[in-house]
């Protein structure tokens, strides 16, 4: 995560799913912490990647990722929790901080995780886009939250995307893009192939750009977690039961501010 370190500010992380102990279609580190499928080893894995990070895990603070919010919350260590806890977390998809003693955490397979930095304001934020996310304004609302209640300004954030699924593979259905359409982002739709393909990052950094961030300043990692499903978990690479179930495991993506 180049770009945050680059800041100064910040160290921030992605997993691989090299190192953990997870087996099968999850192996090896699986970072889900909630779903219930391979969740003992899962939250084993989280601690592994913490003492790996030198992250002490019970400063860590995530949020319930719901795929359909635009919630942000501002955390502090007060707001510390057993990460464990699921019915305490809180429903959201972006975190915003400006404390130090503490690290954000954000998991995913395939959606985009975004970090922001301000190295003004030594201010981070988190946030989580899966392709619904990418509809609704929560990279906006996350870069207000960023400006209005921490004093930043959009021009100095710089954002980092995470290892997500790209055009390649993000084959849709004509609703799905109707409704990028519908949005104004018909310029990443393709159809190329039998159903469209969109590309959900290019989406994504329009919506940076249009919370008022210098396309400079946004980097992408730009490998797709879908082609690269031995080096990443993937929701649509992943293997499905007969349930419908995806059998996936999580990447799990770390950010903190360094004290100063
Ligand atoms: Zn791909």
């Amino acid at each position: 995560m180049s770009a945050i370190k680059a800041t100064g500010i910040a160290d921030a992380f992605f997993t691989t799913r090299i190192g953990g102990i997870s087996q099968g279609t999850y192996a090896e580190m699986n970072c889900n912490i909630y779903k219930k499928l391979d969740i003992d080893n899962g939250r084993e894995n989280f601690r592994l990647a913490c003492q790996a990070l030198e992250i002490d895990p019970e400063t860590v603070i995530t949020n319930r990722l719901i795929y359909l919010t635009d919630i942000v919350r501002c955390v502090g260590k007060e707001d510390i929790i057993d990460i464990f806890d699921e019915p305490a977390s809180a429903h959201a998809d972006g975190l915003v901080t400006n404390d130090p003693d503490i690290a954000l955490y954000m998991y995913a397979a395939d959606c985009a995780i975004i970090f922001l930095a301000d190295s003004e304001k030594r201010v981070i934020g988190a946030l989580h886009a899966g392709w619904k996310g990418s509809l609704i304004p929560i990279i906006e609302n996350t870069v207000a939250v960023m400006r209005d209640k921490y004093g930043c300004c959009s021009e100095n954030i710089v954002a980092q995307i995470c290892p997500s699924i790209e055009q390649c593979c993000f084959e849709t259905g004509f609703e799905v893009a109707e409704q990028f359409e519908e949005n104004g982002f018909s310029e990443f739709i393709y159809y190329e192939g039998e159903k469209p393909h969109i590309d959900l990052n290019g989406v994504n950094l329009k919506r940076l750009m249009n919370a008022g961030l210098k396309k400079e300043n946004i980097s992408k990692v730009g490998i797709c977690t879908c082609c690269h499903s031995d080096l990443f978990h993937s929701y649509r690479r992943g293997p499905v039961d007969e349930n419908g179930v995806h059998l996936n495991g999580m990447n799990g993506a770390f950010i903190r501010l360094k004290r100063q």
